[in-house]
This record gives structure tokens, sequence and C-alpha cells, in this order.
């Protein structure tokens, strides 16, 4: 189980953090960090000496251009975030969060990311519309914002703590844990890089048939994002999906062409 899950650092600029974040993994015996255009050398002199003996995570930790190539295999992405937003976004306490992994873990390709933002800035908006779900550590109002490192070590302990109560084998908890996986589904679950190519998909169609307006889009896609992302729709419902858009082309650079009296 804990080998399946993924935590993402985007933008960290401080080699030191990287170092502490390899150390609070590896004491809770995580192994796959990703970091997304560091804004550091995150193998300097100082994130090794504060790994404290965590070298072999930072050894296979894995550098991305992009976002999306990091979670390209996920099926379920968390966004940790110090603030709350906008636009709602479904919440979890880290509790919850860790109370579910049994259930996300539960099919064969599933595989879970944790993904947290910049020390000076945390994740932006489009990062954060990449998640399925944020969490929030419940910190002091006043003074809510942990350093990277510490915020790694509390979904770090809340991994480990699931993993000690249920166990590698993790269909075996979902009877308890039945949102929304607690039976054996049916279908492999959609990863982010099918949903990315569904929601690029989507938003060609929407300009196409003229219902968005990319030059004033109103926050449009942002809700199908949060729309579909809840849903958390396995693969075969992604293939549905993608085939009506598909319909969708068809009719629509057919219909032009119709003569005015065929319309409705
Ligand atoms: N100054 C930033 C916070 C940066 S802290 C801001 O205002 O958003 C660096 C990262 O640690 C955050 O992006 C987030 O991923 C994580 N983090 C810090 N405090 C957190 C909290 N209370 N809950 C969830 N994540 C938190």
């Amino acid at each position: 189980m804990l080998d399946r899950i993924r935590i993402v650092l985007i933008g960290t600029s401080h080699p030191g953090n990287v170092g502490a974040a390899a150390r609070a993994m590896k004491t809770m015996g995580l192994g796959d960090l990703a970091l997304v255009s560091p804004r550091c050398e995150p193998n300097a002199q100082e994130a090794i000496s504060r790994a404290s003996g965590a070298d072999d995570i930072l050894d296979a930790m894995h550098r991305f251009e992009d976002l999306e190539t990091a979670l390209a295999d996920c099926t379920w992405v968390v966004g940790c975030s110090a603030r709350s937003r906008t636009l709602p976004w479904p919440m979890q306490k880290p509790r919850e969060f860790s109370a579910n992994l049994p259930a996300q873990l539960s099919h064969d390709n599933a595989r879970v990311a944790i993904v947290f933002g910049r020390e000076d800035a945390g994740l932006n908006n489009a990062e954060l519309q990449r998640c399925h779900a944020h969490v929030h550590i419940p910190t002091n109002e006043a003074y809510s914002s942990l350093n990277l490192a510490a915020a790694v070590q509390v979904m770090a302990y809340e991994c480990r703590q699931a993993w000690l109560e249920y166990g590698d084998n993790a269909a075996s908890a979902t009877s308890q844990h039945a949102e929304p996986f607690g039976v054996e589904w049916d279908n492999p679950l959609a990863t982010h890089d099918d949903l990315e190519r569904f929601f690029a998909h989507l938003e060609r169609t929407l300009i196409a048939i003229d219902f968005h307006d990319p030059n004033n889009p109103r926050q449009l896609m942002a809700r199908m994002r949060r729309l579909f992302l809840r849903a958390h729709v396995d693969h075969m419902e992604i293939n549905m999906l993608r085939g009506i858009l598909s319909a969708v082309d068809k009719s629509a650079t057919i219909a032009p062409s119709k003569p005015a009296q065929d319309r409705e």
C-alpha cells in the first residue's frame, strides 16, 4: 500500500526542505518522491544533511517539468493547501484522507498522489483544480501554514497509520470504508492522464459548439473539472464520455452544411 503513494513537491525553493521531506517520508515507510520544477538544486549538500540518512529517497526521486507528467499514472490526487480558495472544492482532513486510503488503493491499477506547494506561494488554482480533493491540516487559524516538510510529515504519518491498521491487503478493509469503492470495482479507475485528455477534448468540443468562450471562461472548465473529478470515473466511463464528445464533434461539423430548412 505505502509503495503506491507518491509525494509530489512543486517548485520547492529550499534544498533543506527536500531533504527534510525525504526524511519525513522514510520514517513513515514512503519512498516515492517526485519533484516538479524545483527552484533549487535538490541534491545540494543541505538536502543530503537534512535527509539525515534518507539519501536513498533522494537518489530515487524523480524530477518532472510539469505536474501532468508527475501525476500521469495516478488515480487519486489530493492537494495540500493551507488556505481556502475562491472556488470551493471537496475538502478532507488528513484523518479522512487516510481512512479512505484503503478503498482508494483497492484496485490493482490504483496509485495515490499527495501534492504540496511552494514555500512562498503554495499551490496555484490550476494545480489545485487537477486534484480530486484538497486536504487542509487543521492548524491554528491565526497561523495556519506549516513548514513544507512538516506538512509532508503529517500526511506521511497518516498514511502509515492507515497501513498499520489495514495492512497491505487494502481490499479487505474496504467493507468498512465503502466510499466510493467499497466493493471490488469492475473497471480500473481513470488515471490522471486519461482525465487530462478528456478535459482537453471537452474544452475543444465546448468551444466548437459555441458553448464555451475561452475569452470569457467564467470558471466553466474549473466547474467541469470539479464535477467530473467528484464522480471519480473509471476507465470505461471515461471512454464513454470521450465517445460522446467524438459524436458531438462529428455532428457539429456536419450540422452547418445542412440546408437551413432541415434545421430546427
Ligand atoms: N505560504 C503558502 C504556504 C506554503 S507552505 C501559502 O500561503 O499557501 C508549503 C506547502 O505546505 C503548502 O503549499 C501546502 O502544500 C503545505 N501546507 C502547509 N500548511 C498546510 C496546512 N495547514 N494544510 C495543508 N497543507 C499545508
